[in-house]
């Protein structure tokens, strides 16, 4: 059953192109995205700072098109004095969100960083910056992966907010009941701030299937063995995953998330579908 027609925000997430070609087409991306009216759009960080100086281009090349822009910032293997750097950096082009994040550890390097977990970043934010900055921190309703159990997870999630995150944006998931448990125990747990869920759409099920090896968020077995059976039929692949999609958007709004994040992956005609079908 579909929610009735509301208001909604949202917000897009981009990776930093790393060429030309790459920057026209996210250029192009935002302008399709752009009419939608997003809250921010975000950009995300290599780990230990490799995408620092194309996060930061991107970032300011969408403030200067007029948007709330967010650049992401993940801590493994960087020192204080590089994002003390980075902070006051962004914070004298007038950035005024962050997203804020341990990262991964590339294969095969050994962490040399002065942070261990996102909740440290967080607070050295706060110190370095008081409240200059909204902070988004991740949050995992299919649970992080390298936590060992769900209640660790949760605590840690609280002890980001504790330092100072104004609010999280979860993994991607296909199971709205996973979120809502997540929620409430949150609530439960007197974690206070929005949880808005984050929207991964389907372009290709080899590709989903490696980034959910990867971060934990399950593809049911049931969506799973749909997309499959469509095997080189990427059109009607595509045309299901923006049913299943919007599908999961619309019991999100009904439920009342307080708004949308969608994983772009630099694209806009499968998330501009989804974002119509759902304010229809
Ligand atoms: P943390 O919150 O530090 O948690 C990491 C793990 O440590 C968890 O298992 C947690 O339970 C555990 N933990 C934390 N504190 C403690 C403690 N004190 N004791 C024991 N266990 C603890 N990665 C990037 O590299 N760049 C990006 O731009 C990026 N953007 C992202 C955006 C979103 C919305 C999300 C959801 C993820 C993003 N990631 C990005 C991926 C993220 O960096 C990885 O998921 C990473 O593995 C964990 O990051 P975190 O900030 O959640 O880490």
């Amino acid at each position: 059953m579909k929610p009735t027609a509301k208001k909604f925000d949202l917000s897009f997430e981009f990776f930093p192109p790393k060429t030309t070609e790459g920057m026209d087409k996210l250029r192009e991306a935002r302008a399709k995205l752009a009419k939608f009216n997003p809250e921010f759009f975000s950009v995300t960080f290599g780990a230990g700072g490799s995408t620092r100086d194309r996060t930061m281009d991107t970032v300011l090349e969408i403030q200067r098109e007029g948007f709330q822009a967010a650049p992401h910032i993940s801590c493994i293997s960087s020192s204080k004095s590089e994002i003390r750097d980075l902070l006051h950096a962004y914070k004298a082009q007038g950035i005024k969100r962050l997203v804020a994040l341990r990262g991964d550890i590339p294969s095969g390097e050994v962490s040399a960083g002065d942070f261990k977990y996102a909740s440290e970043l967080v607070a050295f934010i706060r110190e370095e910056t008081g409240y200059h900055f909204n902070i988004e921190v991740a949050a995992y309703p299919e649970f992080h992966p390298e936590a060992r159990t769900p209640a660790v997870d949760l605590l840690n999630l609280k002890r980001k907010v504790d330092a100072g995150a104004n609010s999280a944006i979860t993994q991607y998931f296909y199971n709205a009941d996973a979120y809502f448990r997540f929620v409430d125990q949150c609530d439960t747990l007197g974690i206070n701030v929005p949880i808005v869920p984050g929207i991964m759409p389907i372009y290709n099920i080899t590709q989903l299937a490696r980034f959910s090896s990867v971060c934990g968020a399950e593809i049911p077995r049931w969506l799973k063995m749909r997309l499959e059976e469509y095997g080189d039929d990427m059109v009607s692949l595509r045309a299901f995953g923006i049913d299943v999609v919007s599908e999961l958007c619309e019991t999100l709004l009904a439920w009342g998330v307080p708004s949308l994040h969608f994983y772009t992956l630099n694209q806009s005609n499968i998330i501009s579908n989804i974002i119509e079908n759902v304010q229809d």
